[in-house]
């Protein structure tokens, strides 16, 4: 039995395996694309299924809140921090080809930019679009993650879960996918991995080329140079939530160290030293000019988690 250890104490309880720590009082900025955030209360690093699904029993049995961490690209985490335990999935990365199918069956915590360029050197299509988005496999399932024209529920074939049950394989008719969205959100099930079916047989130089055209785009059109979260509003029709916002007048508009970014209005930028509620209250701001003017509302695609002042 390992105690669970904070600082060389024993904790609350004990898990039964001597293979890895829960760490108690863990910064949560570094782990985020915004580079905010306080502190979880417990944090895990699962290394293998067995740990993950001993983590979250474990969390089960204490009454803790749980919450899932892929690359934290699609978060913005409160000021306060998060209750309960976090478990970050960046240590599952594993992929198994099957050569006569064309599929790929991908761990949770698998870098997707990582995943598109080793796709694209066997010379399967399918995964061009994904090369420039900084989440996990895990993350990308749940959100529907997409660019350039492909997204996740394109090529998706199955993702396997764990939930209270225990493990179960659900197909895209259970995901009931649609943009940037999933069952899977707001849901306790856990991500473990996911089958992808991919093109396989193309010439891999020309897929490495389309890959790396797929990323050049994307930097040429978006900023990459302060920390962000990707799109902050899901697209609304006929207008981007990019041009709404470029139209209000928004772009550079700024609270606190968290700013509207000049070269795509959809992107809010932590400038240095953003808090996490600069960012919350930003998305209000916009939120409340869009709706005045265009009497439209805005909703987040970014993941908000913890507690913010006037939510
Ligand atoms: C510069 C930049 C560019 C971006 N461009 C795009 C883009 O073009 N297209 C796009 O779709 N997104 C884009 N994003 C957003 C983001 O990368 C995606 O939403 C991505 O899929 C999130 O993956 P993640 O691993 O970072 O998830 P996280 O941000 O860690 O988590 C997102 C949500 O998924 C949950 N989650 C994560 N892993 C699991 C799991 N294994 N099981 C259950 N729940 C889980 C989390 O609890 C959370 O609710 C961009 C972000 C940045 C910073």
């Amino acid at each position: 039995m390992l105690q669970l250890k904070a600082q060389g104490r024993s904790l609350v309880a004990t898990l039964p395996s001597q293979s890895h720590l829960i760490r108690r009082q863990v910064p949560l900025a570094p782990f985020t694309s915004f580079r905010v955030g306080g502190t979880a209360d417990l944090y895990s690093e699962p290394r293998s299924f067995d740990e993950l699904s001993e983590c979250i029993r474990w969390a089960g049995s204490e009454y803790l809140p749980v919450t899932i961490l892929g690359s934290g690209s699609n978060l913005l985490i409160s000021d306060a921090g998060l209750r309960g335990l976090v478990v970050s999935t960046r240590f599952l990365k594993k992929s198994v080809f099957d050569e006569d199918l064309g599929q790929v069956t991908v761990s949770a915590g698998t870098p997707l930019p990582a995943l598109s360029r080793r796709l694209a050197r066997r010379g399967w299509q399918g995964f061009e679009w994904a090369v420039g988005i900084p989440g996990t496999l895990g993350g990308a399932v749940v959100m529907n993650a997409g660019a350039h024209g492909g997204c996740m529920a394109d090529r998706l074939i199955s993702a396997k879960v764990l939930g209270p049950e225990g493990l179960e394989l659900w197909t895209p008719e259970q995901l009931q996918y649609s943009y940037r969205m999933s069952s899977l959100q707001a849901s306790a099930y856990v991500v473990v991995d996911a089958t992808l079916q991919l093109l396989p047989g193309a010439n891999p130089e020309q897929v490495m080329q389309e890959t790396n055209a797929a990323l050049r785009q994307r930097k040429s059109s978006q900023p990459y140079d302060r920390p962000s979260c990707g799109s902050v509003f899901r697209n609304p029709s006929p207008h981007s939530a990019g041009w709404l916002i470029e139209q209000s007048g928004l772009k550079g508009y700024q609270i606190g160290n968290a700013q509207i970014a000049h070269r795509h209005a959809n992107f809010i930028l932590n400038c240095g030293g953003a808090r996490a509620q600069d960012i919350f209250d930003l998305i209000h701001h916009v939120q409340g000019e869009i709706a005045d003017r265009w009497s439209l509302m805005l909703h987040p695609e970014v993941k908000m988690l913890g507690e913010f002042q006037g939510s």
